[in-house]
C-alpha cells in the first residue's frame, strides 16, 4: 500500500493532510511538532521524525517559501530513497525549485511544483485547485492522489510553471483586491451603499472573486478573517516580479503590484494579518468605512 507524507501543517497543509490520512497511511511532520499530534488525533495520521519520512512513496511540502523547502530537502536528503515523488504544494519560486529539484534528482527522487488555489475553504472541502509543473509521468502518478482534496488539477508545462502560473494568479488578485478597495471607498465616501454598489458590480463586468466572496465575508462583515496573510501575498508578488523580468515582458501594472503591497507591509505594520487588511488600509487613508 501507498505511503505518503506531508511536512508542513499550517493554514492549508493541515485540512490536506488531514484528505488524505482518510484514504492513504500519512506520515506528518510539522516544525512545532504540537500540530503534527494534534493532526494524528483529529485524523489518523502518525506523526514522524524526519528519519521516517524518507520512506513515503509520495512526500508533500506546504511551506512559505522556496527557500523552506530547499532546507527541508537538504535536511531530508540523508533518508530521501529513489523512487520517491516530492510535491511540492507551497507557491514558490520557479528558479530556487529547479535548484531543488536538481538536488532531489541526485537521490533518483523528482520533483512537481504543485502550487494550490481556492483558499483555506477550498482545502477543507477537499475542493482546492492545482497548477503542477514538472514531468507528465510525475504528474500522471501525483493526480490520483491529489484528487483526494482537489476538484482541478491542470498540468501546465514543464518545471517552475506550476509555480509561475500561480504567481500570475496571485498578482491578479493583488490588483482586484486593490483595485475594488479604491473603487468602494470612493463610492462610500460620495454616499453610495456598499452593500448595493457590490451587489450590483457582482451582477456586471467588473466582477471577481474579490468582489463575489471575499469583499462580502471579509471586508463589508468587518470579520477580515486571516486564512491567507498579507505577507504571503506579498511574497507571491515579488515572485511574480522575478516572472515577469525573466520573460522581459513589459508588465507596468504587475510589477507596481509588488512595491504596492510592499507599501501595505510597512503602514499596515505586520504580515500576519490577512490580506484583505489592504482594504483597511485604503479605508484609513480616505477616512472612510466600507460598508
Ligand atoms: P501558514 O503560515 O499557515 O503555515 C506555514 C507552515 O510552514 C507551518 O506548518 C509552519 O510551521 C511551516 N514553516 C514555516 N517556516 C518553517 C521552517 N523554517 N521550517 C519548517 N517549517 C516551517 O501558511 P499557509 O498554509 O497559509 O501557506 C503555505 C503555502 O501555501 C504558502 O506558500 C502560501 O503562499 C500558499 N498558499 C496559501 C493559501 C492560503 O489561503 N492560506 C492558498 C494557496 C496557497 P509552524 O507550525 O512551526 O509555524
Amino acid at each position: 500500500t501507498m505511503k505518503a507524507a506531508f511536512i508542513g501543517l499550517g493554514a492549508m497543509g493541515y485540512p490536506l493532510a488531514g484528505h488524505l490520512a482518510k484514504r492513504y497511511e500519512t506520515l506528518v511532520w510539522n516544525r512545532t511538532f504540537d500540530k503534527a499530534l494534534a493532526h494524528a488525533k483529529a485524523y489518523g495520521s502518525r506523526p514522524a521524525d524526519l528519519s521516517e519520512l524518507g520512506q513515503a512513496d509520495i512526500l508533500f511540502t506546504c511551506l512559505p517559501t522556496s527557500l523552506e523547502v530547499d532546507e527541508m530537502a537538504h535536511k531530508l536528503l540523508p533518508y530521501l530513497r529513489p523512487g520517491t515523488l516530492w510535491v511540492d504544494h507551497t507557491s514558490g519560486e520557479p528558479e530556487l525549485a529547479r535548484k531543488t529539484a536538481q538536488v532531489l534528482q541526485e537521490k533518483g527522487v523528482s520533483y512537481l511544483d504543485a502550487c494550490l488555489s481556492g483558499g483555506v475553504a477550498g482545502a477543507v472541502q477537499g475542493r482546492a485547485t492545482v497548477m503542477a509543473g514538472g514531468s507528465a509521468e510525475d504528474f500522471a502518478r501525483a493526480r490520483p492522489v491529489m484528487e483526494v482534496y482537489a476538484a482541478k488539477i491542470v498540468h501546465v508545462g514543464p518545471l517552475g510553471s506550476g509555480h509561475a502560473v500561480k504567481a500570475v494568479n496571485n498578482a491578479l488578485l493583488a490588483v482586484n483586491l486593490w483595485a475594488l478597495s479604491e473603487g468602494m471607498v470612493a463610492l462610500v465616501k460620495q454616499g453610495v451603499d456598499a452593500r448595493l454598489a457590490l451587489e450590483v458590480i457582482n451582477a456586471s463586468s467588473g466582477r471577481s472573486n474579490v468582489s463575489e466572496n471575499l469583499f462580502g465575508q471579509r471586508v463589508l462583515s468587518r470579520q477580515f478573517t486571516n486564512t491567507f496573510a498579507l505577507g504571503l501575498l506579498a511574497k507571491d508578488l515579488g515572485i511574480c516580479a522575478k516572472v515577469l523580468e525573466a520573460a522581459g515582458t513589459p508588465a507596468p501594472l504587475l510589477r507596481q503590484m509588488r512595491e504596492f503591497f510592499e507599501i501595505a507591509k510597512r503602514e499596515v505594520g505586520s504580515t500576519d494579518v490577512d490580506h484583505t487588511a489592504v482594504a483597511r488600509l485604503l479605508e484609513q487613508w480616505s477616512g472612510v468605512e466600507i460598508r
